[in-house]
């Protein structure tokens, strides 16, 4: 007898109450059962012995590169990496062309995901009009229905009256400020950190203080507003501390870093431009606050701030070569081999554990987000019908298609060789 079901048994399975051996039956595109799943008569099997299954993973902060920059990735493309890395929903950020500022333009990013995205794409909105971090608020009132926030990611906002204001509309309409903190003034010039080998190579660098006095002024209008606020790609010991302080104060703020932090700092540094990113790799003590910043809960999400360039420009040098060009946008497709292979390098306990990962990266990202499920396959609840996506709105994310299904599944095919890859390093050129 023909069953359409699909047991992938023998697996390892991790979820938030932890990793145990079992079985996943998956019926209809839904997941049917978990745990000691015995095949029936027709059922088809897959022997997923030496694999691991664990929910889809969320990313709040990418960069697709549709609609605008189709020569660095499609959304096709980009979902797909998504999905081979265990991601079924990623939030998209909003330096396109046009900038999803209106809902003409938005209209236009969200066509293009509906037609061809594999996974769940949710986008935000920029802040301020062409994502300039300066000048004209948006309209958020009639964009915030279709977002999942508001970011100028890739721009600080300077006015400290103007991110009042945004984040007083933010507040009126219950969607959260995604900030990229940056003081344009105290740049400089810079393009590494301002510190050891920023010195002793000559270069010109970034000092921390451009990032986390824009986290403290955000975080203290956080406070003023009410608004909900979420911190990008924290990158050094004193804004994890001014997130610390804010959340013991009460505030609703959130933060994220990238593994790309976790992983490497400015004694990694080469001669060559894949190492540069926004912010830049920091100092080894830096990079010590973030996992102590994990460890304790004051970081919930590590995002991947997967962001494309075209194929010669990730390896030029210094000063010519684009921001965020090549360590940072492997990882949609690789971040959980890499994270395990480092934690695998690492013996003193100090490392946070995938379980802790996933639970910091899938889910609702301590009340910043409000991220909605998936609403049919892969899906182990029932959906919350009040926000579950019309797939006829125009301000549908789209279900999870079959192609994504296909992808999704391919997820379950790391092999025991990649988990075991011994060092980040290696693990991260693998991916590259
Ligand atoms: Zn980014």
């Amino acid at each position: 007898m023909e069953s359409n079901r699909t047991v992938f048994a023998n697996a390892t399975i991790a979820t938030a109450a932890g990793v145990r051996p079992g079985a996943v039956a998956v019926c209809g595109g839904v997941i049917d059962a978990v745990g000691n799943v015995e095949p029936r008569d027709g059922d088809r099997v897959v022997d997923c012995r030496g694999l691991c299954i664990m929910p889809g993973l969320v990313d709040v902060h990418v960069h697709l590169r549709e609609p605008g920059y189709e020569y660095k990735e499609t959304i096709a493309a980009g979902t797909a990496a998504a999905a081979r890395g265990g991601y079924t929903t990623v939030c998209s950020m909003p330096n396109l062309r046009p900038v999803p500022d209106c809902p003409e333009s938005l209209g236009v990013q969200l066509d293009a995901i509906r037609r061809t995205a594999v996974v769940r794409v949710v986008p935000y909105a920029s802040i301020t009009r062409g994502q300039k971090g300066a000048g004209e608020l948006v309209d958020f009132e009639s964009l915030a229905e279709s977002v999942v926030g508001f970011s100028d990611d890739g721009k600080g906002v300077q006015e400290e009256s103007l991110m009042r204001e945004a984040m007083l509309r933010a507040k009126a309409v219950d969607r959260p400020i995604a900030a990229h903190c940056e003081v344009d003034e105290l740049l400089r010039g810079g393009y590494i950190h301002d510190g050891g080998y920023c010195r002793e190579h000559g270069h010109r660098g970034i000092c921390s203080e451009s990032e986390w006095a824009q986290v403290v002024r955000d975080v203290r209008l956080a406070a003023e507003t009410g608004c909900r606020y979420h911190v990008c790609h924290v990158s050094t010991r004193e804004s994890v501390e001014a997130v610390r302080r804010g959340k013991a104060d009460g505030v609703r703020v959130t933060c994220e870093t990238g593994p790309h932090y976790l992983l490497l700092c400015d004694d990694d540094l080469q001669e060559e431009g894949r190492f540069k990113m926004n912010p830049p790799l920091r100092s080894a003590d830096d990079r010590s606050a973030l996992i102590e910043g994990i460890a304790d809960g004051t970081i919930e999400v590590v995002a991947t701030d997967h962001a494309p360039h075209s194929a010669g420009r990730s390896r030029a040098v210094w000063n010519s070569v684009p921001w965020a060009s090549s360590v940072s946008n492997a990882p949609s497709r690789c971040f959980i081999p890499i994270w395990c292979a480092a934690g695998q390098s690492r013996s003193n306990g100090s490392w946070p554990s995938c379980p802790r990962i996933r639970a910091a990266s899938s889910g609702s990202a301590g009340g910043s987000f409000q991220v909605r499920r998936p609403t049919s396959r892969f899906s182990t609840s029932t959906p919350n019908t009040k926000s579950t996506p019309n797939a006829s709105s125009p301000r549908a994310a789209p279900p999870l298609s079959p192609a994504g299904a296909s992808a999704a599944s391919a997820c379950l095919r790391w092999s025991a060789a990649r988990w075991h890859t011994a060092g980040c390093r290696s693990a991260m050129s693998n991916c590259q």
